[in-house]
């Protein structure tokens, strides 16, 4: 009887495909390996082995397998099935999930270009010939493809070979272009362990009499130490004490105390673990309890705690017990470049037993991860990353705490899979029998629904840590300020003041604007013309520090034009503001002190955010004016005002979401200040002062956001209360785009009728060139989501048999955001 496998390709194909294997083979392949495979008229991919049967395929012929790429399983079964789900809860490939799912360098293809390492040590590296040969190769040219390297080594099957060449790190693949950066280190003491006991210790200090200075320096450092737990920066000691650097330098040479280095981005990390025993407030101890109660009977706990109120602490409590038990944790975050400090917290508590998954990682940083977790090794206890963490190869997960929750980050957008991480995770969790916490000061409708409905445990805390008092928040009517002539550019006098007595006692100021750029369009007084993206149905955005109109959807750009393109004229005015402009005007106002950006702009390379974020925890930035990427979870210990610049344009967001979502993000970015001990302040600049949203806003008032929005919700039929699955044309041919929708809507709407909205062109229609049109389905409670999917698979595959539409993209967007 002969042997086949089926794989997985990445490719969005619909199916597995089968290859014949011999038996041999079949002895030795499990499910999970890699093979590589031929497809399609001469290329090779690297698939993933699923399944292994003796039913050879009915339409077509099994190829045989070229080789067989590894030797123990490289995908693990939950995974498999993780996968499985995904594709199918989200109408994808399987494919689709794979190339999200693990790591580029794992997946050769003919196609993959291979490179010499940088630092690779040729000489010493033990070689077989034909790696040799391929090292060769590369020493005469910077890099070779796959194919050549066939021709080299004169067969067909090359890929283990390169593969034991990228594991020997002597080539990468396909390298990632990353930056050169190296991250700042920060400099530490601590005292010498060779005085960690107190009759040496007494003879120290004895000894140090004849030295008061050294003496004092000395006793500085344990009384702050007495205080803090966590690792003291050389800066600190000196800046807190008022020893200077030089004494310091004497106690280092004299070895009382040392030195030691800290990068605070890396995959591993060798400190030791410097902080023990968190003690929780009481009321912390109460939420721990409550969570670890309703996670006895239930699989998921929402934990809505305020903004401060130390939820860091209690997931770490949560992960300690999870770990103790020899269980792996995962901790999934919405934004892993924005976590710098939230790592260095988990690595003050947990040493080396973190290991962090970066999206800005190069191909090999992440395979390390891959493998470390795989092998479930001591690294691997704990594991933070942004949502497509949830894809790495846990062996026994026994805890996963999805952070900020209510993050649409946590959605994959473009490509498939368009899962979302949050939900997905839950399906992860129970495959393993795990407990997932959802953690947020502002939960999302749909959980908070959940919770309110008993399909989660609920758990609640409502006071800050240190019980700092919630900051307080002004809302400041700048349509009056307008009249009467108290703006100062895009500033209220109320702004002004508030920002200039924060700065005046040395603390922080964070300002808050939707929008990146300096002004989103450019208008002709005399005709009205505004300058608009020849590629997407956009105005074009000007950014002044480059002096550029911009494209935000495709990045088009010209140089700012001083007439106007349509009839010439020299009277352009700008409209609206964003960030730029803030700064501008700021730098004017404040001349003085030092300003920032953070926003898409500014934080490109892989560690912008770090460098910016460090810069403004040492307070070498006294205002930082920024975009949502604010609102992510930073705690900052000075900043303790907090101005949100203008609250209507997140307010009229044409989306069904606009309400909830304008209401988390003032709360998320008013949670900014006054962390630490003094009371913080939130001024609020809007037109509309009395708007709902900005009123529950400033009261804080989550419970009757909830109330108003599910009410809307529950009129309009939205999730929580109707499922939906957006559909999306794309297409270069107008006309094709709408008659593609309209076949594909009639189709919809016979089955589904009024539950069909559309086909409808999206506020922007047009983006490089390709025309949008939305088909939204919308899905009732009782209607079975499975069939639902099985009905709409079918109406595409007739819509993609159509010989005329065979130009128009399609996109499933499940559960869209
Ligand atoms: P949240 O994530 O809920 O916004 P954090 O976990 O960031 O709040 O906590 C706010 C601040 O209070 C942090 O600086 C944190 O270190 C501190 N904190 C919270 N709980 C404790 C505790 N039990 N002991 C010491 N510090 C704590
Ligand atoms: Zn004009
Ligand atoms: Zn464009």
């Amino acid at each position: 009887m002969p042997y086949f496998i089926d794989v997985i390709l990445p490719l969005p194909l619909q199916k597995r495909f089968t290859y014949a294997i011999t038996e041999a083979e079949a002895n030795f392949l499990e499910e999970g390996m890699r093979v590589a495979v031929p497809f399609g008229k001469s290329k090779v991919y690297t698939a993933i082995m699923a399944a292994i049967h003796q039913n050879p395929p009915q339409v077509y012929e099994a190829k045989p397998i070229n080789q067989i790429l590894d030797k123990n399983p490289l995908v693990t079964k939950h995974q498999l099935k993780f996968w499985a789900w995904i594709a199918s809860y989200y109408m994808c490939a399987e494919g689709d999930v794979l190339k999200a799912a693990l790591p580029g360098a794992f997946l050769l293809e003919s196609e993959s270009i291979v490179e010499l390492k940088k630092d690779a040590n040729v000489e010493e590296a033990e070689v077989g010939d034909e790696e040799y040969l391929v090292i060769e190769a590369l020493q005469r040219q910077s890099s070779v493809k796959i194919q050549e390297v066939m021709k080299i080594l004169d067969k067909k099957t090359v890929l283990p070979i390169i593969n034991a060449l990228v594991q020997k790190e002597l080539v990468v693949l396909n390298q990632e272009i990353y930056e050169q950066y190296k991250p700042k280190k920060i400099r530490f003491v601590r005292l010498n362990p060779d005085y960690d006991n107190e009759a040496r210790m007494h003879q120290l200090l004895d000894d140090l009499e004849k030295a008061p200075k050294q003496k004092e320096a000395l006793l500085s450092f344990f009384s702050i130490k007495a205080q803090h737990k966590k690792p003291l920066k050389v800066k600190d000691l000196s800046d807190k004490s008022g020893v200077s650097a030089a004494i310091i330098k004497s106690l280092i040479k004299k070895k009382i105390l040392e030195e030691f280095y800290e990068k605070t981005d890396r995959v591993t990390f060798s400190g030791e673990s410097s902080q023990t025993g968190i003690q929780l407030s009481e009321i912390q101890q109460k939420a721990f309890s409550e969570i670890e109660d309703g996670l006895q009977d239930q699989d998921v706990c929402l934990f809505h705690g305020i903004t401060s109120s130390g939820k860091t602490e209690i997931y770490i409590k949560l992960i300690e017990k999870v770990i103790a038990n020899g269980q792996q944790a995962l901790y999934v975050l919405p934004e892993i470049a924005l976590t710098t400090q939230l790592i260095e917290r988990l690595r003050a508590y947990f040493g080396d037993k973190v290991l962090v998954y970066h999206s800005k990682y190069s191909i090999n940083e992440r395979v390390e991860v891959y493998r470390h977790i795989l092998e479930d090794s001591e690294k691997a206890r704990i594991v933070i990353g942004a949502r497509s963490s949830i894809f790495l190869p846990f062996a026994n997960l026994g805890l996963v705490v999805v952070d900020e929750e209510h993050e649409t980050s946590f959605k994959q957008f473009d490509p498939a899979p368009r899962y979302h991480a949050r939900d997905a995770a839950v399906v992860l969790a129970n495959l393993f029998k795990a407990k997932t916490i959802l953690g947020s000061a502002t939960p999302s409708l749909e959980s908070y629904f959940n919770a309110q409905h008993h399909k989660y445990a609920f758990v609640e805390l409502n006071r800050r840590y240190g019980n700092v008092l919630e900051p307080e928040i002004e809302i400041v009517d700048i349509k009056t300020k307008y009249k009467k002539k108290e703006m100062k550019g895009h500033f209220s006098d109320r702004m002004l003041a508030e920002i200039k007595e924060t700065l005046d006692v040395g603390e922080q100021v964070i300002l808050f604007q939707n929008r990146r750029g300096f002004s989103p369009v450019l208008e002709c007084n005399t005709c009205g013309h505004s300058p608009q993206c020849p590629n997407c149905d956009v105005s074009l955005t000007y950014h002044s520090h480059n002096n550029q109109l911009r494209c935000h959807y495709c990045g088009y750009h010209i140089a700012m034009q001083k007439k106007c393109m349509a009839c010439d004229s020299p009277e352009i005015t700008t409209k609206g503001f964003g960030t730029e402009q803030i700064e501008t005007e700021l730098k004017a106002i404040f001349p003085d002190y030092k300003t920032a950006r953070m926003d898409q702009d500014t934080t490109r390379g892989k560690y912008a955010y770090e460098k910016l974020i460090t810069a403004f925890e040492q307070q070498e930035i006294d205002i930082l004016i920024g975009t949502q990427m604010l609102t992510k979870g930073l705690d900052f210990r000075k900043v303790n005002l907090v101005g949100i610049m203008n609250a209507d344009n997140l307010l009229n967001f044409p989306d069904f979401r606009a309400h909830e979502r304008s209401f988390q993000l003032m709360l998320q970015v008013a949670g900014r200040a006054g962390r630490t001990k003094k009371r913080g302040k939130v001024l609020i600049q809007s037109y509309n002062p009395h708007h709902q949203i900005i009123q529950q806003v400033s009261m804080g008032d989550y419970a009757g956001m909830y109330k108003d929005q599910l009410e809307e919700r529950y009129n309009y039929k939205y999730p929580p209360f109707y499922r939906l699955i957006r559909i999306t044309l794309k297409c270069r041919d107008y006309s094709k785009t709408n008659e593609g929708a309209d076949w594909l809507a009639a189709g919809m709407k016979n089955v589904f009728k009024e539950n069909v909205l559309g086909p409808e062109f999206p506020p922007v229609a047009r983006i490089r060139n390709e025309y949008h049109k939305n088909i939204l389905l919308k899905i009732p409670q009782q209607q079975s989501l499975g069939k639902t999917k099985k009905i709409l698979q079918r109406i595409m595959e007739s819509f993609k048999a159509i010989g005329a539409f065979r130009s128009i993209k399609v996109v499933i967007n499940v559960d869209p955001i």
